[in-house]
């Protein structure tokens, strides 16, 4: 019998869910389905400091949203369970200490300075930076020593200094890397929590992952991943990586020039199989080159060897164009007019809103101008009252710490919100008011209308940010935007103020 096929998605819940993510997710499923197999969800969380419940909350919520269904996962157990990394910590460390015993894996004592100092002088001798083996000359008995007296250390797998690592991509055919590009990889910090890299191997190996399905950016990792199975002794799944999204230039989707996130297109409107039918045309067209297609007909006849490696273009417009198709082919009027209420034409919508609209109506015709900025995509104002009496490079100034400060907040509420402008203010030293005009009006489109904060709130965090990544658009576009040069410094200048940046 052979073996069954198990793919994987393996997010990492570092941010809102990514349409990336979604991508993976709809070929992951489509081999899985096409082959009889299973589709595991993994939670990715080693990144302790960036990881929040509150983002894999989101993921799982957008990934439900679109119609993709996995098989096991945290929300619904299996049998290979947990499907957290951060629940399975020790299990990791087992395979650490292994790789140790077994003179495949070390202790790094070197200090950051050191690693910088290395690092520079590299760069300067135009080699590819790389650990330099240093701690691999300690004894037993040092390592034993230093890690007695409590030194930080980390575990580097060892990694061939000469030869080449070869392996097939299902995509590309043979891919071969040299050794000297690999780095000496960490796979243990200095915390006691495995790094993407041996977390990610464990588990697909104890998962009876069949086949890896990702993105091309994991091309370079793949010899670590190669050299950790075989030290392991354990055979390596098939490995296939699927080309990025990219924006209509070319360069790779990023939310400065497309709204990457999945829940931007689900509040701003879109039809989730439209949206999953978009992803399926990405870099792929299905044998009959239909164009539309249900995702029941996209698994049915999926062939994995049909995916082109040009980099498929994400084009909200083509998006658009498929939504709007959906709507007038694929539903009747009374189904476009439930699925309208559902989205925000219904009971819960209205009554959240009337409240925040009443103190502000005599008529009921007052109404829908007042909360129109939440139901359409984005509102349209004219530059001058985005800047009103201020300098336009301030107004920039202030829009841009305010988004770096947003992508901070976890949970996107009324109170939330209002405690980010209380110290935007008080750090910029101004006026909470004359501070919230040009929010005003990259928020709402006008310089009066419902109580910002709430009105945020109901927005949603994708699409406050993107209208404040819209606004600083703008202000570019009519060069007041931040030079390549005043950015780096506001950004020094924020690290100061207001501590690191998320992004
Ligand atoms: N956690 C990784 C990510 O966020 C998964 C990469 C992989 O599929 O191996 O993309």
């Amino acid at each position: 019998m052979t073996e069954q096929v198990r793919t994987r998605i393996a997010p990492s819940p570092t941010g809102p869910p990514h349409v990336g993510t979604a991508y993976m997710a709809l070929f992951n499923l489509a081999f899985a389905r096409r082959h009889e197999g299973r589709m595991i969800l993994r939670i990715e969380d080693t990144d302790q400091l960036r990881s929040t419940p509150e983002s894999e909350e989101a993921i799982l919520q957008a990934l439900s949203w679109l119609g993709i269904e996995w098989d096991e996962g945290p929300d619904c157990g299996g049998e290979y369970g947990p499907y957290r990394q951060s629940e399975r910590t020790a299990l990791y460390q087992a395979e650490v200490q292994r790789l140790i015993d077994q003179g495949h894996a070390y202790l790094c004592f070197c200090s950051a300075e050191r690693l910088e100092q290395l690092r520079k002088e590299q760069m300067a001798n135009k080699e590819t930076p790389r650990y330099d083996g240093h701690c691999l000359s300690l004894t037993p008995e040092e390592v034993e020593e230093r890690k007695n007296r409590g030194d930080p250390y980390v575990v580097r797998l060892k990694v061939p200094d000469e030869g080449e690592c070869r392996f097939t991509d299902e995509l590309r055919g043979e891919i071969s890397i040299q050794w000297s590009q690999i780095d000496h990889q960490i796979i243990q910090k200095s915390d006691g929590f495995p790094t993407y890299h041996l977390a990610n191997v464990v588990d697909d190996h104890l998962m009876k992952i069949s086949h890896v399905i990702r993105g091309e950016e994991w091309i370079s990792s793949t010899p670590k991943h190669i050299l950790l199975y075989e030290y392991l002794g354990w055979s390596a799944p098939v490995f296939t990586h699927l080309p990025l999204l990219r924006n209509p230039d070319k360069s790779k989707l990023s939310k400065r020039k497309n709204p990457t996130s999945i829940t931007y297109y689900q509040d701003s409107g879109f039809l989730p199989e439209a949206m999953l039918n978009y992803l399926g045309m990405m870099g792929y067209t299905l044998p009959d080159q239909r164009e539309i297609f249900s995702l029941n007909e996209f698994c049915e006849t999926f062939e994995i060897k049909r995916v082109s490696l040009g980099g498929p273009i994400f084009d909200l417009d083509k998006l658009k164009w498929v939504n709007g198709r959906y709507l007038r082919e694929n539903l009747t009027p009374e189904e476009v007019l439930q699925r309208l209420v559902e989205w925000k034409g219904g009971p819960s919508f209205f009554s959240q809103v009337i409240p925040l609209a009443l103190p502000r109506l005599e008529t009921f015709s007052d109404f829908f101008p007042l909360s129109q900025f939440l139901l359409n995509e984005n509102p349209l104002y004219p530059f001058d009252e985005l800047v009103g009496k201020q300098e336009p490079r301030e107004v920039a100034r202030l829009l841009k710490i305010a988004e770096w400060e947003l992508e901070k907040v976890d949970s996107w509420d009324r109170d939330s919100l209002a405690s980010v402008f209380q110290i935007l203010a008080e750090t910029e030293s101004k006026k909470l008011k004359e501070l919230l005009t040009p929010f005003f009006v990259c928020i709402t489109g006008s310089k009066v209308s419902l109580p910002l904060f709430d009105g945020m709130a109901l927005l949603g965090a994708d699409l406050s940010r993107s209208r404040i990544r819209k606004a600083l658009q703008l202000l570019a576009e009519n060069d007041a935007g931040l030079s390549k040069k005043g950015l780096k410094s506001l950004e020094k200048e924020y690290r100061q103020s207001y501590g690191k940046r998320i992004d």
